[in-house]
């Protein structure tokens, strides 16, 4: 019986523990694909390629040519599109897949929040008068903010935003989380942050600002995910553990 192949789909914290954990299983061929966007990625546990397939249509192919029996869609929840090609891709290829996709976060008491539907429309509702604002929704989308040039901008991000912003007013601050509460504390009252923009991601790793935003009663401005996937999903690492035994049984009895 052969090795299922599994592909993940990644570019998270949650793809990397997946990876983790499934390294030293010898029932298993692992590949886990990036964008390729980040300059220095972190090494990763398991096998990796990286770069687009090409639309659904490629991916199906890569399904096909690479005999993948599972497709986890592992990627951040604010990757729309290759959410979208990974449901069709399954769908086309006709194998099993699944999404490993963590909770969003909830206001707490205490929280100050604006939701908002997209970037540009959480550069819009910073209103007219200036303002301090920490924007940490990562560098692709930080060019909204030239829409709004009276504001001050903190740009957190990675890697350097490309080409940088034209507002007059703006530092970049390059860093990856996961960020601490203290820092995070620190950064807006060294800065007089006003309001924090960002995308309601979920997890851990950078929640820290929400908290520290709560203590200081600063505004966020939390820019909400677009619909829900396609794909059944699992919201935790153990969960996803669980379902890829459950597929791999299934598969094994199908003589796959
Ligand atoms: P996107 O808009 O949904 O995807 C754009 C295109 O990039 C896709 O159509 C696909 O190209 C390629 N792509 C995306 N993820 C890929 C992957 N894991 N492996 C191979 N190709 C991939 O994605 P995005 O928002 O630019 O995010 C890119 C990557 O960064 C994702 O892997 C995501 O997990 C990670 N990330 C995103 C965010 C965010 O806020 N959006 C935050 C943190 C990390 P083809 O159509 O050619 O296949």
């Amino acid at each position: 019986m052969g090795r299922t192949r599994i592909l993940i789909l990644g570019g998270t914290a949650e793809s990397r523990r997946l990876g983790e954990a499934l390294a030293p299983r010898t029932d298993l061929d692992i590949v886990l694909s990036l964008a390729g966007r980040t300059i220095d990625p972190a090494p990763q546990p398991v096998p990796m390629r990286s770069g687009g397939f090409g639309g659904a249509e490629g991916l199906a192919r890569y399904l096909r040519d690479e005999a993948i029996d599972l497709l986890i869609d592992a990627t951040h929840p604010f990757a729309a599109r290759i959410s979208a090609n990974a449901a069709e891709a399954a769908a086309l290829s006709g194998i099993a897949a699944f999404a490993l996709r963590r909770p969003y976060w909830v206001p707490a008491e205490g929280d100050r929040w604006r939701s908002v539907q997209s970037v540009s429309k959480a550069i819009a509702a910073l209103g007219p008068s200036p303002l301090q604002v920490f924007l940490a929704i990562g560098r692709q989308e930080a060019y909204q903010a030239n829409a709004a040039p009276i504001h001050h901008y903190w740009v957190r991000s990675v890697d350097p935003v490309e080409p940088p912003l034209t507002v007059p007013n703006v530092t970049y601050i390059h860093a990856k989380g996961p960020f601490r509460l203290e820092d995070e504390l620190a950064m807006l009252r060294q800065h007089s942050i006003d309001v924090i923009v960002t995308k309601n991601s979920g997890g851990s790793a950078t929640y820290a600002k929400i908290e520290a935003a709560r203590q200081l009663g600063v505004e966020v401005i939390m820019i909400e995910r677009a619909a829900a996937d396609d794909m059944a999903a699992v919201e935790t690492v153990e969960d996803a553990l669980r379902r890829i035994d459950h597929l791999a049984a299934s598969l094994m009895k199908r003589g796959v």
